[in-house]
């Protein structure tokens, strides 16, 4: 256990780059000013002994004084060395927290764009920044703090010994206690307790946030709390364990923990009456009574130290915390970058017997798909719903790579290519294409940095945006996502077709958005798809079948294998599934006019 903790320590120690030497040094200066604290407590027994010694006759202790001086300038030199201590721990964790961020996103940038769907960049973006904090506050205060209290430990015992080692030991002896106690709280048996304890708590936050989400259907159907069963049992759950470790495990050792820590000095008083007849027939009762007053002040120093080391412990759990959240990172797959990238010619695609399955999935969402997109031409993806039409396009501009086979691009296998020469040739419309928080200039012009204003006007008359940019306030300069300024699903989509006509690429996959609620969106959002694929090599998935009646070729996707593949009318004449499809769509359509009518 110790050692993991150490290699964690190690790893995270790596991220500090050149900085992690100033780690050490503050870990150092750190232990000098705890020692340095306790050295007010020597000059305190110094005190105690001029004063006891000149008894009744105070005036005549003359170095007092000095003495008292003395535990000021160590006091005022521990809390300077402290501050110098935590100045180099936070050096080294700032740039500890940099080089994580710095490092978890380089890697990012690598990682297949696939991977972003899985996982939302907002839960990536809190793993990351939530590592480097705990990263800051472990490195920078829990570390330090640690270290000095283990040489405050030391100091106390050596101090404790040193006087007079009885009255030391009657210290030391409420210190074992209470650790001890502390000891049986969260060791053997009741170790595990703890851990249930802190993941009933977790789970209860967990199921409180479903139910924050789910409140709007709670509202909607008139449901009580009590149809939240998980969240429910969540807080039952965490009731019965808090009140089962809090109240029938704790509550012993944690009052006699407090007591002896609080109560240092319940051996020392005892003892000291147990030992001062012998004092007195010593002779230097004078002594015996400076070690006591010593003691009895000192005795107060356990309960801080003792409070650090519980503190110190829990500190140490964060590196692992940390470490995990930093590994979930950048443990991402990455895309394999060729070593001799070879330049695509022309703009045919190819799909070549390929075979794709998502990780931890059993069944595959390709199987042995071929067909071939000749430069010109639009191919339309069709088939039901999970088919694999989207995961095909995906493959394209390696959103994921095959398992088996290969798309090509150009005659080039995609994986042989310059991603950046990839990205240039192809242009991507998918749904759920986000617009960023920015104007609209901005949100089109991130297709094409280097276009003129007058360009990113051009490609958007071209998209059939003019009505939108019309109701704005401040036209294309809008910022989108600010009050009163959010666009419909339609709106976005041509937004988002203005940028790929921007883009200008040879290439262009559109997966069409599946409905839209009204028809003028839908029939603008037509006129700017001829736009954008006019005179490109297309492919485009289709979930209305009107739209792809003019296709050069239809693929149809069933159940991850290419089962036909033919013009709209060799399909139709074939009477296979697309056939039945284009019969279920006319019946669709023709039902959706008359019942409009009759609502009408
Ligand atoms: P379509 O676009 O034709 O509706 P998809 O390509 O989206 O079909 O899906 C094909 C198959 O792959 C489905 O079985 C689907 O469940 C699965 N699938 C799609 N996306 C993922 C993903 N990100 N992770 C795992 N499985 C997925
Ligand atoms: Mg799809």
């Amino acid at each position: 256990m110790a050692e993991k903790k150490q290699s964690d320590l190690g790893e995270l120690l790596h991220y500090a780059g050149e900085r992690r030497g100033l780690t050490f040094v503050g870990l150092a200066l750190s232990a000098i000013s705890m020692l340095l604290g306790m050295a007010p407590y020597i000059c305190i027994w110094l005190v105690a002994r001029d004063l006891i010694a000149v008894a009744p006759n105070w005036s005549a202790a003359t170095n007092v004084g000095s003495y008292g001086w003395m535990a000021f300038a160590f006091a005022v030199a521990g809390i300077l060395v402290y501050f110098a201590a935590l100045m180099c721990t936070h050096l080294a964790a700032f740039r500890t927290a940099s080089n994580i961020r710095k490092q978890g996103m380089a890697h990012l940038m690598n990682t297949p764009l696939g991977y972003f769907d899985n996982n939302a960049s907002g839960l990536i973006r809190n793993r990351l920044d939530g590592a480097s904090a705990e990263t800051e506050t472990l490195l920078a205060h829990n570390l330090a703090d640690i270290v000095g209290t283990v040489a405050m430990f030391i100091g106390m015992v050596v101090l404790m010994l040193v006087f007079d080692w009885r009255m030391g030991a009657a210290c030391l002896l409420a210190a074992v206690i209470s650790v001890v106690a502390m000891f049986t709280m969260m060791g053997g048996k009741n170790a595990g307790l703890m851990q249930e304890y802190q993941a009933a708590q977790d789970r209860m936050s967990k199921a409180g946030t479903e139910y924050v989400r789910g409140i709007p259907v709670v509202k909607v159907f008139q449901q009580t709390v009590n149809s939240f069963k998980a969240f429910k049992e969540a807080i039952e759950d965490y009731s019965a364990k808090a009140g089962y470790y809090q109240g029938d495990v704790c509550r012993v050792p944690q009052s006699v923990n407090l007591t002896f820590t609080e109560g240092a000095f319940v051996f020392l008083v005892p003892l000291v009456l147990f030992l001062a007849p012998g004092a007195l027939a010593s002779g230097d009762f004078a002594g015996f009574v400076t070690n006591f007053a010593f003691y009895a002040v000192f005795s107060a120093i356990i309960s801080t130290a003792l409070a650090k080391i519980m503190f110190a412990a829990s500190g140490m759990m964060l590196a692992n915390t940390a470490l995990n959240r930093i590994r979930q990172v950048t443990g991402a797959p990455t895309l394999e970058i060729a070593a001799n990238p070879q330049a695509p010619q022309g703009n045919k695609v190819e799909f070549k017997d390929v075979s794709f399955t998502y990780e931890g999935a059993t069944e595959d969402a390709l199987k042995n798909v071929s067909f071939v997109v000749e430069p010109g031409q639009t191919v339309a993806l069709v088939g039901p719903s999970g088919g694999g039409k989207t995961t095909a396009a995906s493959l394209i501009p390696r959103f994921w790579d095959t398992t088996s086979g290969a798309v090509e691009v150009g005659g080039v296998d995609v994986r042989n290519m310059d991603p950046h020469v990839l990205m240039d040739q192809v242009a991507f419309v998918f749904q759920n294409n986000r617009l960023f928080k920015t104007s609209i200039l901005e949100n089109v012009r991130a297709a094409r940095p280097e276009a003129t204003r007058e360009e990113v006007e051009a490609a958007l008359a071209a998209a059939q945006c003019d009505d939108i940019i019309a109701k704005l306030p401040d036209g294309i300069d809008t910022v989108i996502g600010t009050e009163g300024t959010y666009l419909s699903g339609g709106e976005q989509q041509r937004v988002a077709l203005a940028r790929a006509i921007l883009k200008d690429a040879p290439i262009v996959v559109l997966d069409e958005a599946t409905a839209f609620a009204d028809p003028e969106n839908e029939a603008l959002i037509q006129k700017a798809f001829a736009t954008l694929t006019q005179g490109r090599t297309v492919i485009m998935i289709a979930h209305r079948l009107s739209t792809v009646t003019g296709a050069d070729k239809i693929v149809v996707l069933d159940d991850g294998s290419v089962v036909e593949e033919g013009t709209h009318e060799q399909l139709v004449a074939a009477g296979g599934l697309y056939a039945r499809m284009w019969a279920d769509y006319n019946k669709a359509v023709t039902w959706r006019i008359s019942s409009d009518g009759e609502v009408a």
